[in-house]
Order: structure tokens, then sequence, then C-alpha cells
């Protein structure tokens, strides 16, 4: 017999969900990983060397994740906000040790997401080894376009990925320059993390990332994957 549900002393948060194209049912969120330097691109406009280095992780709160279409509202304590593109990797199934070969079988599907980032705040965290969550992990810090499923599109390894800033192309990139391919990733997070049904994955940006200001209107893209627009405000 079930455990009735137990008594609250506050309200409890509610459920974190994406929604999934063409359907009503939604994708409910566990987790939010995201790679760092992930197009060799990339790592060398942010002064890195573009060796395939082993990959390394952060996380966003599920809480941060916003809406495809939501207003952008311009976080506090920055003059520095960063658009990110990036390739959004939902997962139906996790474990830990995932081999490589069996890590494709764990994806339900696809997004289109952006790991905005508080640049300034950033830097200053590299310079003094601290950790990264105030730049990374803010609210609406992660506008989401809608889950594709991979049953419908399969498994992306190369295709178009864009971001325009009110119609101007700003980072243009391809999903076959990812250093470290979506599988890869899978495996290496599972090492270090125990993956289940609803994590999130964002697989790191191609290069051209910039600051944005109140009033642009962000349109990324992702050939075969979807697309996804939000407006700072
Ligand atoms: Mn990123």
């Amino acid at each position: 017999m079930k455990d009735p549900a137990p008594e609250l002393v506050i309200p409890a948060p509610g459920p974190v969900t994406l929604p999934v194209a063409g359907a009503t049912a939604r994708f409910p969120v566990h987790r939010v990983y995201c790679v760092g330097r992930n197009y060799a691109a990339h790592a060398v406009e942010m002064g890195h060397d573009p060796d395939r280095d082993p990959p390394f992780f952060f996380q966003k709160n599920p809480s941060n994740l916003a809406s495809d279409g939501a207003d952008f509202p311009y976080p506090p304590m920055t003059g520095d906000v960063h658009h990110e593109i990036e390739l959004m990797v939902a997962l139906g199934a996790g474990g830990s040790d995932i081999p490589v070969e069996r890590a494709r079988d764990c994806v339900w599907g696809y997004g289109v997401g952006i790991d905005m980032t508080r640049r300034d705040l950033q830097a200053e965290a590299k310079k003094l080894g601290r950790p990264w969550e105030s730049a990374k992990a803010f609210e609406h810090s992660a506008p989401c376009g809608p889950i594709i499923p991979a049953a419908e599109i399969g498994h992306p390894d190369e295709g178009a990925i864009w971001l325009k800033v009110d119609g101007a192309m700003r980072q243009e990139g391809d999903l076959a320059q990812l250093i470290w391919k979506v599988p890869e990733v899978i495996a290496e997070l599972s090492r270090l993390f125990e993956l289940r049904a609803g994590d999130i994955i964002m697989t790191g940006t191609p290069a051209g990332v910039g600051p944005v200001q109140r009033g642009e209107v962000l349109e990324g893209n992702i050939d075969g994957v979807g697309t996804l627009t939000t407006r700072v405000v």
C-alpha cells in the first residue's frame, strides 16, 4: 500500500515541466546539467585552448527554466548578461556508469535552450576560484523551447545552430562541431552523478556569445530540433 502524502508545513513547490512539441503532455524536469566549453571556437573566444580536455559540468536549478516566448527579465547585480545558444538533451532514463554505446538509449528528446550568463560575475568567480552559481543559476536563466521526441527526429549529430539578436546573426555553428558528443557527455556525466529520467543537459555553446540589452529580441534555432524566442525586459 502506498504511504499517504505527508502533511506539509508550507506549500510544496510545484513540479517544473517543459512543453513537448505537438503534444499536451509535458516533460517533467529533475535536474539541469550544463557542459562548459564544448565548441572549439567558443573555447578560443573565452581565452582557452580548444584541446579535447575532459568535459566539465555545472548545474542550473530546474526552477531557473523559462518558457519559449516568455520575457527574460534582465537580472540584478550585473551589467554584462550574455546569451549562449545550446542544444538541450532531455533524458527519459538514467543510471550510473552508462557506456557510451548505450547512452543514446537514455535520450527521450531534444530542444533549443539559452544558457543566460552573468559574464561579469563569472569572470570574477573564475579569477577568485569561486563557484559559478551567481553567474549561471539565477531566475529565468535558461529560456527553453519545447522538447521534441527522439522518436520523431532521431538523434541529431549535425545541423545548424544559431542565435539572432533583433534579426542580426550573433552565434552560428553546427552540432557537428561539438567537441564532446552527446553520448560521450551522458557517459561522462553518469560517472559523476546518478542520471535520472527528467534530467536536462545543456551541451555547450558555439562561438559568438555576447551581451544582451533590454528591449532586444533573441531568436534561437537548431535545424531539425526547433526554435526559441525571448525578449529582454
Ligand atoms: Mn553554456
